[in-house]
């Protein structure tokens, strides 16, 4: 008889325990969520990068235990994690540093993450990155096989490892297999620029089931699996099944999320508390407002844009002067490509300008916080942030947006949100950015801060709603069942051509 879980996880927990007895949850991903070096003392350091992904998918790992297998560049390593109480197996690849820069910061993010978000101009793809990221993709194939057993889970993450799940069925693996796309799938035109396109829809759909954030991209991905390879597309009630070279890839739009439960015990906790008062003195709050921005220092953020916005923004409305505070969180990401380096440094140049033209002493309208903060850091600043911006010009979801919400237990804040994030699908109750011009941005976030408590609140509690309705857990709860019934081997339901 399985355990029945009470939780805040029991869905997801039921459902594993109903649907795959025994199985084992095999997580392949980049990126491994703990990393372990030796500090200056020669004791082990332990650092959780930052990242929507991880954040996620570690509390789940926490409760099922199973294996993350990730890649590193140089050595591997092997870990029990997390740290204090380890739960779960991490397996990192090593893998040689040419061979992971060529995978990595080239054909996956400055050819694919470019490309998937629409931003063309900034894709590139050389033919050596290339079999790098094959090779690379083969490694996850081989230690995958090595792992699972056919009972277990295999659940694949994002456009690193795309080639996977046709490897691992080269290879023998009979098991099912889940493959989640976090960012967006672009439109055929904009994938017809990817020479490698049909490898990757054929390598993608050697999966039983592939999720992704919105409905856009499964649409997207269906037309293009239709007009590159003639696979065959099916409808039924739950939605949208390939029929490809004789298998089924059933796709579905599940949009991540959060440990709601996680996030709201955080904001509610005593020290949250202290740390909100510390914090509010320390940035001279007490009779202005606060505007937030938490991204990783990425162009597909709109960052520029939206610091632009907050200057249009203190022109116009010169009473706000020394009555409103702009804090970004800007943690430094892929250092190692040139635009990233190049957006560091226009971000640093704006903060700078706006400082310069509007500070004055007592009154520093900008700050940028060039670290990566912990959740309980940012669950402080979630809670005094009168106005959340999440200003990105494509996001697959957008996991601040959900923490910002989960956060405000107090039912207050503002959300302003780009309608081209994914969570905007979900969170339609925030205020809407436009995000690629500063007029529009400053226009959303006036609407926000001029707005009267009662719209506030009528729009965070229904936006509340929202994120408690698609927690983390139930995201995994809809994964197990769509994989459940998607995989042939553990169904074997009858689909209908349209
Ligand atoms: N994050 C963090 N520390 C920071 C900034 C961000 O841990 O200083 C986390 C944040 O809590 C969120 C994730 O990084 O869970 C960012 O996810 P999102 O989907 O917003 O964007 P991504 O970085 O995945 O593009």
């Amino acid at each position: 008889m399985a355990v029945r879980h009470t939780s805040g996880a029991s869905a997801a927990a039921n459902a594993m325990h109903e649907l795959f007895p025994g199985a084992r949850l095999i997580v392949a991903a980049n990126r491994a969520p703990y990393r372990r070096s030796l500090g200056p003392d020669g004791e082990p350091r332990w650092e959780r990068p930052a990242g929507g992904l991880t954040a996620a998918l570690d509390p789940l790992m926490q409760g099922f235990g199973g294996v993350w297998i990730a890649a590193q560049p140089g050595e591997g390593q092997d870990l029990r994690v997390p740290p204090e109480a380890p739960r779960y197996a991490v397996e990192v690849l090593g893998v040689p540093v040419e061979t992971y820069r060529a995978y990595y910061s080239g054909y996956a993010n400055a050819g694919l993450w470019p490309l998937c978000h629409n931003l063309v101009e900034r894709a590139h793809f050389r033919p050596s990155d290339w079999s790098s990221y094959r090779h690379v993709n083969r490694l996850f194939a081989e230690r995958i096989a090595k792992v699972a057993k056919p009972e277990d889970i295999v659940f694949l993450h994002d456009y690193q490892l795309a080639m996977v799940p046709g490897y691992l069925r080269g290879l023998g693996y009979t098991g099912p297999i889940a493959h989640f796309w976090h960012i967006p799938w672009p439109p055929t035109v904009v994938l017809r620029l990817l020479p490698e396109r049909r490898l990757l829809l054929q390598g993608l759909l050697q999966a039983d089931w592939l999720g992704f954030q919105t409905d856009d991209s499964v649409d997207a991905f269906a037309a293009a699996a239709r007009k590159e390879l003639g696979a065959r597309m099916m409808r039924d009630a739950d939605g949208v099944r390939l029929l490809y070279q004789g298998r089924v890839t059933r796709l579905a739009a599940v949009p991540i999320s959060i440990d709601t439960a996680r996030v709201e015990e955080i904001a509610r906790a005593p020290v949250t508390r202290e740390r909100i008062e510390k914090l509010r003195s320390r940035l001279g709050l007490q009779d202005a407002s606060l505007l937030l921005g938490v991204d990783r220092l990425d162009y597909t953020k709109g960052i520029p844009a939206r610091l632009d916005g907050f200057t249009r923004l203190l022109a116009r409305y010169p009473s706000l002067h020394g009555r409103v505070q702009f804090l970004q969180v800007g943690v430094p990401t892929r250092t190692e490509i040139r635009d990233y380096r190049r957006l560091a440094i226009a971000v640093r140049r704006r903060v700078s300008d706006i400082n310069r033209r509007y500070g004055r002493p007592g009154w520093r309208p900008v700050r940028l916080v060039e670290r990566n903060l912990t959740l309980d850091q940012l669950v402080a600043l979630y809670r005094l942030a009168d106005v959340a911006v999440v200003s990105s010009l494509y996001d697959g979801l957008n996991l601040v947006a959900k923490e910002y919400v989960a956060a405000r237990v107090d039912g207050e804040g503002a959300l302003c949100l780009s309608e081209t994030a994914g969570a905007y699908q979900e969170l339609r109750d925030a205020f809407p950015l436009s995000p690629l011009s500063p007029e529009r941005v400053a226009e959303g976030l006036a609407r926000a801060l001029f707005s009267s408590p009662e719209e506030r609140e009528r729009r965070m509690a229904k936006l509340r709603a929202a994120v408690a309705a698609n927690t983390i857990h139930t995201w995994l709860e809809r994964v197990l069942r769509g994989l459940h019934e998607a995989a042939p081997q553990l169904s074997g339901e009858n689909v209908t051509p349209v």
